[in-house]
């Protein structure tokens, strides 16, 4: 299989390109979106909420190759076998890159690991999400914005997932920036339109060194039934992710749907839904 701009071989398919050529067409695809919805400022001081895997650690060399000055902000959720691998690539890559790192963990900020609150609980994902969006946002309140490695594979899953539980109230959290709120350091998604192989093919590309492996509670998921149904879709119907995230983002507007209903948490003072914040009450739960 030959490169569609040149005679080398082939190394992605769709678009047929070699190496050089997917590296210069993924890096201009993920500086278009940047562009198309001004996600960057060049003022802005920017974080990068990393796990070691291969979408945040392709974001946090992205935005430091465009951007210049990054750092970088893990949480330890405190998943044995799988977090604390994740988190020594992550290390390695920082310190090879020149790139601050700062690591909270659940243990530190609340007593426990994921692996041990989850002994009293189902539904990971849920638990497990609540207390990163709370940390993530804590510590990048010194921050103009927070980088994510959300692809276009997770967003689409995302869209679809809030619209089965019909949590319509929760889609503007699926923008490529989220709206600027009282309490919340504003998200944006560099990768928004870059499949999950896209970023794959360059993160092995460019020699990023990142794990594949899964998180091990990725099975008992909701997001991982959306996540092959939709992977089904898209290769019987190329283009359905895409045309998901253009369709919700038009949505979006036409509705003007906003990040609405907040207050702030009676104890902690953290943005919330109700009086009392998830993370408070969880947290209580586990005592
Ligand atoms: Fe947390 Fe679920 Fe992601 Fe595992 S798969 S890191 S439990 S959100």
């Amino acid at each position: 299989m030959i490169c569609s701009k040149c005679k080398e071989r082939a190394v992605f398919l769709e678009p047929k390109l070699c190496k050089k050529h997917f590296i210069s067409y993924f890096e201009k695809k993920v500086s278009d979106t940047i562009k198309r919805f001004k996600l960057v400022d060049k003022k802005d001081k920017i974080v990068v909420a990393c796990s070691g895997g291969k979408d945040s650690t392709t974001i946090l060399y992205l935005l430091k190759k465009f951007h210049g000055k990054v750092t970088a902000l893990a949480i330890d959720e405190g998943i044995s076998g799988y977090r604390d691998q994740t988190l020594v690539d992550l290390k390695k890559f920082c310190k090879k890159e020149n790139v601050e790192l700062k690591v909270y963990s659940f243990k530190d900020e609340f007593g426990r690991t994921l692996d041990s609150m989850l002994k009293q609980r189902d539904h990971p994902c849920s638990v497990c999400g609540t207390f990163r969006r709370y940390l993530l946002n804590k510590y990048a309140k010194s921050f103009d914005k927070i980088a994510t490695g959300h692809n276009m594979d997770d967003e689409a899953q995302a869209v679809l997932m809030n619209i089965a539980k019909g949590n319509t109230n929760l889609l503007w959290r699926s923008m490529p920036i989220t709206p600027k709120k009282k309490g919340f350091v504003q998200r944006i998604k560099p990768l928004y339109f870059c499949s999950e192989k896209e970023v794959a093919a360059y993160a092995l590309l460019k020699g990023f060194n990142v794990g594949f492996t899964e998180c091990p509670y990725i099975d008992e998921s909701f997001r991982n039934q959306v996540r092959n149904g939709l992977n089904e879709e898209e290769s019987r119907n190329p283009g359905t992710k895409r045309n998901i995230l253009e369709k919700h983002l038009e949505l979006l507007k036409a509705v003007k749907l906003e990040a609405k209903g907040f207050q702030y948490c009676e104890k902690c003072g953290e943005p919330s839904q109700g009086k009392i914040c998830k993370v408070c009450i969880l947290s209580k739960s586990f005592k």
